[in-house]
């Protein structure tokens, strides 16, 4: 599967924001984003251009990192949200939502989102009571998501449930963290999702 190789961080300080890719770090003094707070590369501190195309881009690529998705796989999102009835930027970020990665994230089996596609890849998570190893599974209402047993005592997984609290468990999700697994009650609605997501932009980007 291809990957990123660069530093993660990078992506932060491109987009001048916090994408929380890197799990506790982001929630310290040594965020780079908090130290460094302009874009990286020798041009990092000149005065930026904001172009139409320019603000678009920047609103895709920062969503793509969010979510750990290449561009081949992003834009298939993108004509799969136009095909869905509604709002396509909404579909967007609803499917998005919907990668079993997020899930393992947004339940706090996993400090980020990197670090839960690794559970999945290396076989520790169960859909319904199954083995799924696929990071993009679309999750569906009602799908129960959990540790297997021998999984459970994974340091990382018990420090990110410690942690938990301080990104909070959304209300569509309902975890049970004495029994490592979460029940997914419903998909998120806008309101549900970050407000600072602009994904009109990102539909414009792709329509050009
Ligand atoms: Fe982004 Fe986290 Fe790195 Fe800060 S520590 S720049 S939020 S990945």
């Amino acid at each position: 599967m291809a990957r990123y190789r660069e530093s993660v961080c990078r992506f932060c300080r491109r987009e001048m924001t916090k994408l929380f890719l890197k799990g506790d770090r982001c929630y310290s003094d040594k965020c780079s984003v908090e130290r460094r707070n302009y874009p990286p590369g020798q041009h990092g501190q000149g005065r930026p251009k904001h172009t139409d195309y320019g603000i678009q881009l920047r609103e895709k690529q920062k969503v793509k990192r969010i979510y750990g998705v290449l561009e081949k796989q992003f834009r298939n999102y993108v004509g799969l949200a136009e095909r869905q009835k509604g709002v396509t930027g909404e579909n967007l970020l609803v499917l998005l939502e919907s990668r079993l990665d997020n899930m393992v994230y947004r339940m706090g089996f996993a400090s980020s989102r990197a670090e839960a596609r690794q559970l999945v890849t290396h076989g520790h998570i169960l859909v319904n009571g199954r083995k799924v190893d696929i990071v993009s599974f679309r999750i569906k209402p009602g799908n129960v998501i959990e540790l297997r047993e021998k999984s459970r005592t994974i340091p990382s997984v018990e420090e990110s449930l410690k942690t938990v609290t301080r990104r909070g468990v959304p209300e569509w999700l309902d975890v049970d963290v004495a029994n490592f697994k979460g029940v997914v009650k419903a998909l998120p609605t806008r309101e549900e999702l970050p407000p600072t997501i602009r994904e009109q932009l990102i539909v414009e980007f792709y329509s050009r």
